[in-house]
């Protein structure tokens, strides 16, 4: 028999009610197969769908700059101690080539350039404004880089970005050289340059407890983010955390529909993701989904869309299978996304 507390807890977050830590803990607790975690993720997909009305959207990254980073993060294939990629730094028609090949349709929501977290700043500048110049219109321009100044953020507003993913990561400062506190900051400079800002529950690993995932779900849950979501450490070979192994697509959508029910209080809180992308996720609330190229923290290659990266082709088939009936563009603009737009965009298999 399910406990009226489950059904309280939803109601409040169908209400728009902020739920407490204690909620947000009570709701992971339920294990990822049980009856419980199913009604969980069933109701924050209610919610979110109904929040974007059923709409997703495609998001692109492109690894820009790769080389051993000193934030040595121990789930990262980047990491100092451990990495065996080489130094690589895109050229500008690698650049074009994989934004022209991403916004080839004009249904890409947004692209991240990414990099390590001391990059040259001079570089992520110079190739955010040409992203800007080559990407369709409708396509947001975003980074995904490490821990800067408020000047340097507002900087990047005026290269042409509109966002940037940043996240406060489980064990920061334990499993990273990095202190939490410095990545809390840089994303209250993020919001406070004019940047939209994205994060999420990450990197989720077997070995942390509830009580972390809590905690961390809470981070940024006042900063007013635009996206959201759950993603799983990926054991990647050759990297010290690759010991603890991985938790499974379920538990990676259970901690999705619990997240869900959390951020739904947050007004300004619309995009969900689950990464790397899984069906389940999709029916737990998530409701975008990644293509990549270039460089990949959670991957051994150099170039991801030959290893764990996904395509555009993929992402579309993924969120048309999972019910989605429309895609977003960057402008908010509508695509029908039916069984004729894959077709036409050669997305059927
Ligand atoms: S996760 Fe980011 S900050 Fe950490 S080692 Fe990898 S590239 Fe550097």
């Amino acid at each position: 028999m399910i406990g009226t507390k489950l059904y309280d807890i939803i109601n409040k977050a169908q209400n728009g009610e902020r739920l407490t830590k204690e909620e947000c803990k009570y709701l992971l607790m339920q294990p990822a197969e049980s009856l419980e975690s199913s009604i969980i993720r069933a109701a924050a997909n209610d919610i979110i769908r109904k929040k974007n009305e059923n709409s997703a959207i495609i998001i692109g990254q492109v690894g820009i700059d790769i080389h051993p980073c000193e934030a040595n993060c121990g789930f990262c294939s980047f990491g100092e101690g451990h990495t065996g990629i080489p130094t690589i730094k895109i050229e500008k028609p690698a650049l074009e080539k994989a934004i022209t090949d991403f916004c080839k349709e004009g249904d890409l929501f947004g692209l991240y350039l990414m990099t390590m977290t001391d990059t040259d700043k001079d570089f992520l500048l110079d190739n955010v404004a040409y992203a800007r110049k080559v990407a369709s219109k409708e396509t947001q321009i975003w980074v995904n880089t490490g821990d800067n100044d408020l000047g340097f953020y507002k900087e990047l507003v005026a290269a042409g970005a509109v966002g940037a993913y940043h996240v406060c990561r489980l064990r920061e400062g334990v499993d990273t050289k990095i202190d939490p506190k410095t990545r809390i900051e840089s994303m209250e400079k993020i919001v406070e340059a004019g940047l939209q800002l994205f994060s999420c529950c990450e990197p989720i690993g077997p070995e942390h407890s509830i009580d972390e995932l809590v905690d961390n779900i809470f981070v940024c849950i006042d900063l007013g983010v635009t996206q959201y979501g759950a993603m799983r450490r990926i054991a990647v070979p050759g990297s010290p955390l690759y010991k603890y192994g991985q938790i499974s697509d379920l538990m990676m959508a259970h901690v999705m529909g619990c997240v869900g029910l959390v951020y739904a209080s947050v007004e300004t809180a619309r995009y969900f993701g689950v990464h790397e992308p899984c069906q389940l996720g999709y029916l737990a609330g998530a409701n975008f989904v990644t293509a990549e190229t270039g460089a990949n923290p959670r991957d051994t290659a150099v170039d991801t869309s030959k290893g764990r990266g996904w395509d555009m082709n993929r992402c579309r088939k993924l969120l048309y299978e999972c019910g989605f009936s429309h895609l977003l563009r960057g402008d908010e603009s509508k695509i029908t996304l039916d069984f004729d737009y894959l077709a036409k965009t050669d997305s059927l298999f």
